[in-house]
């Protein structure tokens, strides 16, 4: 059938039909909004390169939580800047009980237990060079810095998280938090992977000012992905959607740059079945 039988314009002519056939619609549902926690106590600052964003002590962050969980927002992204003294090559910040990420999990799951709080797993906030990782002779080590990886995800989910992020671009990441995960009793934490995570300027003024972790030498490219690169996106998030052991949950970041493979995920749904 075709014009004139055919008007795709008849579903279009009032309010109704287009609330009916809508395919896609965005609600405080669907928002998961990034927060970045600092010691200290009463600290509001914005930063001058991410506006309207800001540095929170775990005071302040708890009503910022409060503020959003009645603004019906689902969701928090927790980063943590921890002091400069506690960075180390060991990232030992990253996974002590009682790091600025797992206090600040305690606290704001005690204030809003129902607001979920996901917890970015990283390293390169904690180390003095600001790598996700172990380094030798300047390459990031896989899977000695997988081990440091897997028990800050445990240290979060002991703290109270509700989901980890694994942000680092490692060879196996998913699969060795998803085991660690299971072995300390928390098979039923999501694990929300960072599956495309692209090498881009874009980050910088989320390194150097947001997580305060921009690096001291060196780059991300040995482990984050080119940006020339979609085919190769789709083979790191199936390799994901294998080990994540749930309905994926995965990003491709930064997405303004790479939106061809969030439309190819679209058109190839197997890929995160
Ligand atoms: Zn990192």
């Amino acid at each position: 059938m075709s014009y004139p039988a055919q008007r795709l314009r008849r579903l279009r002519q009032n309010t109704g039909f287009r609330r009916l056939v809508r395919e896609t619609s965005i609600s405080t549902d669907d928002l998961i909004l990034p927060l970045f926690v600092v010691p200290g106590h009463g600290i509001k600052k914005e930063m001058s390169s991410l506006p309207e964003n800001y540095h929170l002590s775990i005071d302040c962050l708890v009503e910022e939580a409060k503020e959003i969980s009645d603004l019906g927002v689902s969701a928090i992204l927790l980063f943590g800047v921890p002091e400069n003294d506690v960075k180390d090559d060991q990232a030992t910040g990253a996974y002590c009980p009682n790091g600025i990420v797992q206090r600040a999990v305690r606290a704001v799951k005690d204030a809003v237990p129902d607001l979920m709080v996901i917890t970015d797993v990283c390293l390169c906030e904690y180390t003095p060079h600001s790598h996700c990782g172990i380094l030798k002779d300047g390459y990031l080590m896989n899977d000695l810095s997988l081990e440091l990886l897997a028990k800050t995800a445990v240290s979060h989910a002991e703290a109270g998280s509700d989901m980890v992020a694994p942000a680092a671009m490692l060879d196996g990441q998913i699969g060795t938090l998803r085991r660690a995960l299971d072995a300390g009793g928390f098979e039923n934490l999501p694990i929300m992977a960072y599956s495309a995570k692209y090498a881009s300027k874009l980050y910088d003024p989320f390194f150097r000012e947001g997580t305060q972790s921009a690096l001291a030498h060196g780059d991300k490219r040995t482990h984050q992905m080119p940006i020339s690169n979609s085919n190769e996106a789709m083979r790191e998030i199936a390799l994901d959607s294998k080990n994540i052991g749930q309905i994926a949950v995965v990003i491709v970041r930064p997405n303004v740059l790479v939106a061809v493979c969030i439309d190819q995920l679209h058109v190839d749904p197997h890929l995160v079945s």
